[in-house]
């Protein structure tokens, strides 16, 4: 018997990270781990125990309780969940002023669903030789809110190879979701800390091997000096899943903070008297940018809406 991560999952077939080797395995019968009601029984991060059923091939035996799982609504079945990644250390976001246009309010959702599953998210701002001396300035302002609040955030420039190292040594031995809209470096940041690596490739070759498939799978990849990376299909496979609308507001560390000065116990910080998070909005102590965000998510959320995200 073997111990492996999994890296992969298409249909049937599933990719095992274990020591330095990839196996394929299928799993045995009806394996699902007690309480998780979900279309897919396993996830990119589950440590699995598996049988060797020939050179690079076994059945999955057993899975091993989960540390934590990243989950969304199913597309098709509301009441059952997917789950995108298993046992994720931290989450870095992407951020880019322009090409393309990162705006607060996707940062900001993508940050407090990370908040929610108490997963500690960093913020790397990319391109940062791309910008006009205002632009570098907007951004510093930008990742000053951020820093204020307690977030780590990471300048970048891939194409510089700027701050290259800090990320490395962020990502190194941790599993990291990583997340942003499509453009603004993500692969770029995998091929840079993992030049000649041919894994992501292999991997999307297994997939389209495995035919067609409507759900759009997480893909995890090994960094040579240690840690995974995964990579998500955007901010929808990182939704606020599962979260009560009235609490929302917990998941904006400064203003739940700051709610605690309220005058009602119950208050959702949009037109209630006596609120303490208006009143440090209008003082400029919580930034207007993420009041307006917590107030995009509060005012103009459903389940359809989340799912739709991109
Ligand atoms: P992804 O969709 O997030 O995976 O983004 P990619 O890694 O494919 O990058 C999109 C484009 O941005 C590519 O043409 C990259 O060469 C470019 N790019 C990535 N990082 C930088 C950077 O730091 N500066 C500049 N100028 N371009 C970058
Ligand atoms: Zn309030």
């Amino acid at each position: 018997m073997k111990t492996g991560k999994v890296i992969q999952t298409t249909g049937g077939s599933h990719l095992i990270d274990c020591d330095a080797n990839v196996f394929t395995c299928t799993i045995k019968g009806k394996l699902r781990l007690k309480g998780y009601r979900s279309t897919n029984p396993l996830a990119v991060g589950d440590i699995v125990d598996f049988d060797e059923s020939g050179e690079d091939t076994g059945i999955i035996i057993k899975i091993h309780e989960r540390r934590n799982c990243i989950i969304r609504k199913s597309i098709n079945l509301s009441k059952e969940t997917h789950i995108i990644a298993a046992n994720v250390d931290q989450a870095v976001i992407f951020y880019t002023l322009r090409n393309p246009e990162t705006t607060t309010v996707f940062l900001d959702r993508f940050l407090a669903a990370a908040e929610s599953y108490s997963i500690p998210a960093i913020i790397v701002f990319n391109k940062t030789d791309i910008y006009t001396k205002e632009e570098i300035e907007q951004v510093a302002e930008i990742m000053a809110i951020y820093a204020e609040i307690g977030y780590r955030i990471i300048p970048i420039s891939i194409k510089n190879n700027k701050n290259i190292e800090e990320i490395a040594e962020v990502l190194k031995d941790k599993t990291t979701v990583i997340a942003g809209h499509s453009g603004v470096g993500k692969t770029s940041l995998i091929n840079t800390l993992s030049p000649g690596m041919n894994l992501k490739t292999e991997i999307i070759s297994v997939a389209n091997l495995a035919g067609k498939h409507t759900t759009t799978f997480a893909q995890m990849f090994r960094l040579p000096f240690g840690g995974y990376i995964v990579d998500t299909p955007g901010i929808r496979g990182f939704g606020l899943v599962k979260l009560k609308k009235a609490e929302f507001y917990h998941y904006f560390k400064e203003i739940f903070e700051t709610s605690h000065g309220c005058k009602y116990q119950n208050c959702t910080h949009v037109n209630e008297p006596g609120c303490a998070v208006k009143t440090a909005v209008e003082s400029g102590e919580i930034a207007w940018s993420r009041y307006k965000s917590y107030l995009n998510i509060f005012l103009d959320d459903d389940d359809k809406h989340r799912v739709k995200e991109v």
